[in-house]
């Protein structure tokens, strides 16, 4: 974190850090005064809550008024407002203002949003503007991503994340990524490498604000503060994620529901971080819509509150689903292949779906199983042999017919057909196995309905190869 100040000096300390006598930014009292213009009870209880943290490391009283602070009790204050489009606030010791107009749905990031803006009520300015920040956030990516990611403005951009301030005169401790005035690494870069940021005041926060505040606590102890709020912090972070949770949960209609990790649907579907909505019978839902995980629970609960699927009954799900099963019965060359029903090859799936050409033949040696209708169906979709030509197809089949003539002999044994005299085989079950020299004598005197299942037979017998 930065501060700007007017006269400097040096101290050297075990994080590394410089300290300074006087600075208009620095507020040189025992209490701030907060003015709340606007917000609900709940949300006016959130600030205290979560800004506790700052007066414990700056030893400064936050006091909270719902009424303008009279004429007599003149002093600088703080109004706290709800409203507007933005977080935002000013910096310092000054008649400021506190604007939190864009807080997030999940606690977690209130909270740490409302300590970043109360930083800057403290003094303090953003970690990322610093002159010696990392070379990854002056790229031009950086600003890319900002536009993108936040749908903000240019000069938006260039005002929060990309200005650094060259021509100012500052105090400063180590560069410290974890500052809860470093603009989320994930947001800012767009890389997924910093997916799990920090949430609170890093440790080089309460050591720096303590010291520009002149609280005289020892290493020892701010290092015994610090493991206390991490402990705290772990656990308001477990239970927000239970609450929320819970609360998502509580969204389930009479067709739709939602689905969270480790919990997967019944075909198989599921969503690592954040949740799926799926279907009330557990199966997932077609829709590409429904393939898209949620994290926040805004987007979630409109989702479900507003997609006529979810506003189904469960017969009219179950209806539906019926109808998607028809329109995925085939594409192109193929057609599906429904649990426990078998191809000419004897293949079939015990659970789940799979897909076979038209005349019922298996495609490749032993296809996959898919846990729905809808996913056996995208995978026809795909598959070349299903999206071949009409000429195409009839060559993949003439040559498939040639494999399959090939598979009628083995090393020592082959297919036949009513080639033995001494068994009696039932009607409709007119292929044996001989071998290759004693044609005579059908190897395991057993008959089969197919040229196909009788290879599937030889292929298990050890003797033959
Ligand atoms: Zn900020």
């Amino acid at each position: 974190m930065r501060v700007f100040i007017f006269v400097l000096v040096f101290l050297s300390t075990q994080v590394n850090a410089f300290v300074f006598y006087e600075d208009t930014r620095i507020w040189n009292r025992d209490s701030i005064t907060f003015y709340f213009l606007d917000g609900t009870p709940q949300q006016q209880s959130e600030v205290k809550q979560f800004a506790k943290l700052w007066e414990r490391y700056t030893g400064i009283k936050f006091v909270y008024v719902n009424e303008k602070p009279g004429f007599f009790n003149f002093k600088q204050f703080y109004t706290i407002s709800f409203k507007g489009s933005s977080n935002q606030s000013s910096v310092g010791r000054v008649n400021g203002e506190i604007q939190l107009g864009e807080l997030s749905d999940n606690i977690v990031y209130r909270k740490s949003t409302i300590l970043h803006e109360f930083g800057h009520m403290l003094g303090l300015s953003h970690e990322h503007q610093r002159q010696d920040r990392p070379d990854f956030l002056n790229s031009t990516k950086v600003l890319e991503q900002c536009k993108r990611q936040q749908v903000k403005s240019k000069s938006w951009c260039y005002n929060n994340i990309l200005e650094q301030n060259f021509n100012e005169v500052f105090v400063e401790s180590e560069y410290d990524l974890d500052s809860i005035m470093h603009y989320d690494l994930h947001t800012i870069t767009g890389d997924d490498k910093y997916k799990d940021n920090n949430h609170s005041l890093s440790y080089i926060d309460k050591y720096f604000i303590a010291m520009l505040y002149n609280q005289n606590i020892s290493d020892k102890t701010l290092k015994k503060m610090h493991q206390q709020d991490l402990w705290e912090q772990q656990k308001f972070e477990l239970k927000a994620d239970k609450d929320r949770e819970k609360n998502i949960m509580k969204l389930s209609t009479s067709s739709c529901k939602p689905l969270a990790y480790p919990n997967k649907s019944k075909d198989g579907k599921y969503c690592e971080s954040g949740f799926m909505i799926i279907g009330s019978d557990d199966y997932s839902l077609p829709n590409p819509e429904f393939k898209t995980c949620y994290i926040s629970l805004k987007q979630i609960t409109k989702k479900i509150q507003q997609h006529p699927l979810c506003q189904l009954t469960r017969n009219q799900l179950a209806y539906k689903r019926k109808s998607w099963s028809d329109g995925f019965q085939s594409f192109g060359n193929c057609k599906r292949l429904d649990t426990n029903k078998r191809n000419n090859q004897e293949f079939y799936c015990t659970k789940g779906f799979s897909y076979v050409t038209k005349n019922n033949d298996l495609i490749g040696d032993k296809t996959k199983c898919y846990g729905s209708e809808e996913s056996a169906y995208e995978a026809m979709k795909s598959d070349k042999i299903c999206n071949l030509s009409k000429t195409e197809f009839n060559e993949y089949q003439r040559q498939q017919t040639i494999a399959q003539k090939r598979k009628l002999t083995s090393k020592y044994c082959q297919v036949v057909k009513k080639k033995y005299q001494n068994i009696s085989c039932p009607k409709g079950f007119d292929y044996t196995i001989v071998e290759k020299d004693y044609t005579d004598e059908p190897i395991n005197s057993k008959c089969f309905a197919s040229t196909h299942q009788a290879i599937n037979a030889m292929g298990n017998l050890r003797y033959c190869h």
